[in-house]
């Protein structure tokens, strides 16, 4: 049987394989033959793995004795911060270029575990700092949908191989939009769980208490059925939470949308799309209810200050000892200031800079402190709005970028125009909260994706696959 992958899920391929239509080799290898017609021009993976049918024999075998998993023999790709032993991982930095990961990152053994099928590492902005994967030491990725435009980022590499067809789906990470921008820049969904459903062991950490790891895919389904697999508590990531099961809320649901917050600085276009999405969740029969968040608009500023505090922090372990790359020089600092100087790419050392100011004894509590305060008030908005009184609303939407993909080369020069892209997404790495960012349509002129982002309380995902699944038409 020929194979079209473009048109699977994670849920169909795994009834084709249940039903023996196609092996897992055979699926693995039309992956491959995508990414081999394609894969020159976007430049989504860094690295396509050598033993992927290796991978897919051994699920095959697994298949054959009929103890299965939905992610058993599944393609996917994985983006260069998440560790999987044995093999080179480089955060896309030059200073980690000839890594190789000493474990397994927590996602990654449960994934091992089905006997999931990896394809390869994905390209992302380096250190996952950026919103357009132009900031890798390993060159730029195209947007599937047009190449002259950026994919997104900071898991751009992972989104565009999704869209391309080039995997089933794969793994982002979020720190302030990295798995939903470039998502809804390349037209797929992107899912940031709540902080700390998944484990952060063997995610190369940016900013830790923001970070998340993500599924991008093509379903809301498929966003699902990775997440109910990887959110296992690990007692190695303290912030791990323990298991949560969700009762499904029935009834009508309520969605708030903070007209205020989208008032500046949104194209025009998205605009439009914003609101004709809103409309069509009027008529499933969604009520939908202006909200206000007053602190929300102060997102972005905080986040420019928490995000480069803890990335200045962790990154101090790239010393040119412990990891990866090391420039020799005659003393131990030469030797720190050489591998950093020469390993860090601009983006980088900008952060690194920025939060070493931030967390200087002078301005700690001018900006430090002042910014995990204005941290809380944006909590506290958003606990006001899902609170328990009879205004309260069970999920937040905006659009998930103000504008569709830019062009490569667009925004490189000015670092506040790149920070802009994330404005609606940051909040929710902010708070903590899940969000899902989901496609609503193309432009009418360059068939660029729009995207549409909603966000529900702490551990309430189902919410959000419940709203995503109907808002894509798809089967509860
Ligand atoms: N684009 C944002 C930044 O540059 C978000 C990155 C991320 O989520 N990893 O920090």
């Amino acid at each position: 049987m020929t194979i079209d992958i473009s048109q699977f899920s994670i849920r169909k391929a795994h009834e084709h394989l249940m039903k023996k239509d196609f092996s897992a080799r055979e699926l693995a290898q039309a992956h491959l033959d995508v990414v081999a017609e394609k894969d020159a021009d976007i430049h989504a993976y860094i690295e396509v793995y050598d033993d992927v049918l290796a991978q897919a024999d051994i699920a095959d075998k697994r298949i054959a004795s009929g103890d299965v998993d939905t992610l058993t023999g599944i393609p996917l790709a994985i983006k260069d911060n998440i560790l999987i032993s044995g093999r080179k991982v480089s955060a896309a930095s030059k200073i980690l270029e000839n890594y190789h990961a000493t474990y397994d990152a927590h996602v990654i053994g449960l994934l091992k575990k089905a006997n999931s099928v990896f394809l390869g590492r994905t390209n992302m902005d380096e250190f996952a700092m950026g919103g357009s994967t132009e900031h890798s030491a390993y060159g730029v990725t195209r947007n599937p949908y047009d190449l002259s435009r950026v994919p997104g980022g900071s898991s751009g590499g992972s989104a565009a191989a999704v869209a391309m067809g080039g995997a089933l789906a794969a793994l982002g990470s979020d720190t302030g939009g990295s798995v939903r921008q470039p998502a809804s820049f390349c037209g797929v969904v992107g899912l940031k769980p709540t902080y700390g459903a998944l484990s952060r062991s063997g995610l190369i950490a940016m900013g830790s208490s923001l970070d998340q790891i993500g599924p991008i895919t093509k379903t809301v389904s498929d966003a699902e059925i990775l997440f109910k697999h990887l959110r296992v508590h690990d007692p190695k990531d303290s912030t791990s939470l323990p298991a949560y099961t969700q009762q499904r809320s029935d009834g009508k649901l309520t969605i708030g949308i903070p007209y205020d917050f989208l008032e500046k600085g949104v194209d025009r276009e998205v605009r439009r799309n914003f609101d004709a999405s809103v409309k069509k969740l009027e008529n499933m029969g969604y009520s939908c209810t202006d909200i206000k968040l007053p602190h929300v608009k102060h997102s972005l500023a905080i986040y420019y200050i928490i995000m480069p505090a803890e990335a200045s922090t962790n990154l101090a372990r790239f010393d040119g000892v412990r990891y990866g790359m090391r420039a020799s020089s005659d003393t131990l600092l030469a030797q720190y200031v050489k591998t950093r100087g020469a390993g860090f790419g601009a983006e980088v050392k900008r952060r690194i800079v920025l939060g070493a100011y931030v967390l200087s004894s002078g301005y700690y509590d001018a900006y430090y402190n002042k910014a995990n305060s204005v941290r809380n008030l944006v909590a506290q908005d958003f606990d006001t709005v899902f609170g328990a009184n009879e205004k309260r609303v069970h999920a937040i939407m905006t659009p998930t970028a103000p504008t569709p993909a830019f062009p490569i080369g667009e925004r490189t020069a000015d670092p506040l125009q790149m920070y802009l892209a994330d404005i609606f997404t940051v909040p929710a790495n902010i708070v903590g909260v899940p969000a899902l960012a989901v496609p609503s349509g193309v432009t009418e002129r360059g068939k660029l994706p729009f995207g549409v982002q909603f966000m529900a309380p702490h551990m309430r995902e189902d919410t959000l696959f419940r709203i995503g699944k109907d808002f894509l038409g798809e089967q509860q």
